[in-house]
């Protein structure tokens, strides 16, 4: 940030008095921005033991296969948004059937909330961020071009679970790939 919302006057990095982290003040109005992490939801569209998975068209990680979810939009319900997200790019109609896994990505200050959605018909094609969408048996997840760590992480507990038979509420951090 280099510039207050507010007024416009230039922001420098302090601290607060009374905080204990640096953040952009502006000298001129007072006002201090706080910055937050940032919520992804995200929905593991199912019918009759596949889940539905899209081809990014759009970077990052363009062209590599990610279950449906984006940034919650202002107003709307983690519900609400991986229903959004869910439509968007599968043109899938799903009902929500719980919340599955709660993932923070610290580096990069975003927290995914995951949905199991059951589908109500077995209709989809791809929206405008999709190459392509398609469903997937447990045993043809491509699991070599998933888009990003923390839909890997999520997939392979999520199989993991299918075995088992018994779907729990996960909760952990995804940390970014060793170089
Ligand atoms: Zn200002």
């Amino acid at each position: 940030m280099k510039f207050c919302s507010q007024c416009g006057a230039p922001v420098i990095r302090k601290v607060p008095p009374g905080d204990n982290l640096p953040r952009f003040v502006c000298e001129a109005c007072q006002a201090i921005h706080y910055q937050n992490p940032k919520i992804v939801a995200g929905c593991i569209p199912e019918w009759n033991g596949s889940i539905l998975l899209c081809r990014r068209a759009i970077e990052p990680r363009s062209g590599l296969w990610t279950f449906p979810a984006g940034f919650m939009e202002i107003g709307e319900s983690a519900e609400q948004a991986a229903l959004r997200e869910t439509l968007e790019e599968a043109h899938a109609d799903v009902e929500i059937a719980s919340l599955y896994a709660v993932f923070s990505l610290p580096h990069i200050s975003q927290v995914y909330m995951v949905f199991r959605g059951l589908m109500r018909s077995p209709d989809f094609k791809a929206g405008a961020e999709s190459l392509e969408v398609q469903l997937f048996a447990p045993e043809t997840i491509p699991w070599g071009l998933l888009a990003f760590p923390v839909i890997q992480e999520t997939l392979a507990r999520y199989v993991r679970d299918l075995e088992q038979g018994c779907f729990m509420l996960h909760v952990g951090s995804v940390m970014p790939p060793m170089r």
